[in-house]
């Protein structure tokens, strides 16, 4: 049982994604690491935790070197939805309460918010063109009876977090662009816009080696030594001796370099087709002629979105298995789904296709902090497919509490309480299966 093919692992050729073919180029010249070299701190990954890790340290003046397996934001940061929107766990805010705690609950919602809005500040702050959209984000009861729980939903949220949603009849939906066939009704919230998350991450590196972060692309780890002296990273081309080290590699966390992370996480495919831009008439026709983001009312959801210029972004699940062989047929699955949910595009070529790895936690909430009692090693990762917002946040944040004891207090404890081990890691393909199996039931009732 494989948790994740070597096919997935094609660190040196870029994925097929819309996003590769429409990105603003990164614009540095930057060399995979070569010979001796040494730094205080080392990031390992070049996605949106490991730069945001990197901008933070190099602002205030830590010698930080990142080391990424293949090009910035070769991972998911450069291949996903572009969501920038809040819900990084899958535990309900229910067993949230229970197990941390209601004034931990609610700051690590107010967390996930400031992350959201930390997207933002970073494309104003270092000009990033991010190609943002409106705000806002609407789940879509694909059955009748979500609605009743929209409304506890609603309530909820207000009495909770003091967040005002709506509840969208299907008249309104229509009336707002949101129409389809199997969407009986909406929750609107107000916190959330899209992004080009390939030009977001590229920006971010931008930042980082603008305030002084040496950035190694196709630096692939491949040895990691640990004395009392510290850590030695060794890549193909070279080694990195660091007295810390910030492992942010999420969902390609490679468990048997990086030991410390054996049997925590699970990587799980997600996968997204695009359409060609689509006329004005062509959106009038299905009705969806919104740039709001939306998913459906599903465990194993969808999440959508019309993009500027008019392509339309399909994502859902992409399987278990992650060999090459098998992309095609989920590629059809993908395409079946997309015409059932909008029958009018039918027509409507698509483009491009991809797949690539979120990360699941144990606890089902991200986790933030060290993972030995020197406090020489570091981790920010597990969003749950939601990390472009939370990945940046949580990338600054254990930068702040590696380099300062106070800020580790001030974090929600949600996400700084452990990165539990799975039981029994070796059938973690197997909980992956059952959970799909269980979910889809849930999701037909
Ligand atoms: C198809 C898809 C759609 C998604 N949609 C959304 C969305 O719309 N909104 C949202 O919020 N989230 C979404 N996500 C999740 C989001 O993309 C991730 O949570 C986020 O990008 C994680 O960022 P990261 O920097 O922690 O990890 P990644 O971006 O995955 O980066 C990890 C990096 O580590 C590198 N690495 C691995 N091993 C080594 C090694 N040995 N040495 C050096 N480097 C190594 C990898 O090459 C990789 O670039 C989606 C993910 C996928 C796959």
């Amino acid at each position: 049982m494989q948790l994740v093919h070597p096919d997935a692992l094609h660190f040196e050729t870029p994925v097929e994604s819309y996003w590769e073919a429409s990105a603003d180029p990164l614009g540095l010249s930057l060399s995979p690491l070569a010979g001796d070299a040494s730094c205080d701190v080392a990031v390992i990954g070049g996605g949106f935790t490991g730069l945001s890790a990197a901008l933070e340290l190099a602002g205030r003046g830590v010698d930080v070197r990142l080391l990424e397996a293949g090009h910035i934001g070769w991972g998911a940061s450069g291949r996903n939805g572009g969501f920038a929107c809040i819900g990084s766990h899958k535990l309900s805010y229910g067993t949230m309460i229970s197990r941390y705690g209601l004034e931990a609950t609610i700051a690590f919602y107010n967390a996930m918010k400031d992350s959201v809005a930390l997207v933002a500040e970073n494309a104003e702050r270092h000009g990033i063109d991010i190609w943002k959209t409106v705000s806002g984000e609407v789940t879509l009861a694909h059955l009748p009876n979500r609605m009743d729980e929209f409304r506890d939903d609603q309530r909820f949220y207000r009495e909770t977090f003091g967040e005002e949603n709506e509840v969208l009849s299907r008249g309104e939906l229509v009336e707002r662009g949101l129409a389809g066939p199997e969407f009986h009704g909406g929750l609107l919230g107000p916190v959330g816009f899209g992004v080009h998350p390939l030009n977001y991450v590229r920006g971010l590196a931008r930042a980082a080696h603008a305030a002084g972060a040496g950035l190694h692309p196709r630096s692939r780890l491949l040895r990691w030594e640990e004395s009392v002296g510290g850590h030695r990273l060794v890549t193909a081309g070279g080694t990195l001796a660091a007295r810390r080290v910030i492992v942010c590699t999420n969902g390609y966390t490679p468990e048997d370099v990086s030991t410390r992370h054996a049997g925590r996480i699970i990587p799980a495919l997600s996968s997204i087709i695009v359409t060609r831009p689509l006329s004005q008439d062509e959106l009038k026709a299905q009705g969806w002629t919104t740039e709001t983001l939306a998913y459906d009312s599903r465990n194993l959801l969808h999440y959508f979105r019309l993009l500027p210029g008019g392509r339309f972004l399909f994502g859902g699940r992409g399987g278990t298995d992650s060999s090459a062989a098998a992309a095609p047929a989920y590629r059809a699955f993908m395409t079946e789904t997309f015409h059932r949910m909008f029958p009018a595009w039918k027509h409507a070529e698509i483009t491009h296709y991809w797949r690539g790895f979120v990360c699941l936690a144990h606890d089902r909430v991200p986790y933030v902090g060290a993972l030995d009692d020197r406090k020489t090693v570091w981790t920010a990762l597990a969003y749950h497919g939601n990390g472009v917002a939370m990945g940046s946040w949580s990338g600054r944040a254990v930068a702040r509490m590696m380099l300062d004891e106070g800020a580790r207090a001030a974090m929600p404890g949600v996400v700084t309480r452990r990165l539990a081990r799975f039981p029994l890691p070796a059938f973690r393909p197997l909980y992956l299966k059952g959970a799909y199996v269980w979910f889809g039931w849930q999701d037909r009732h």
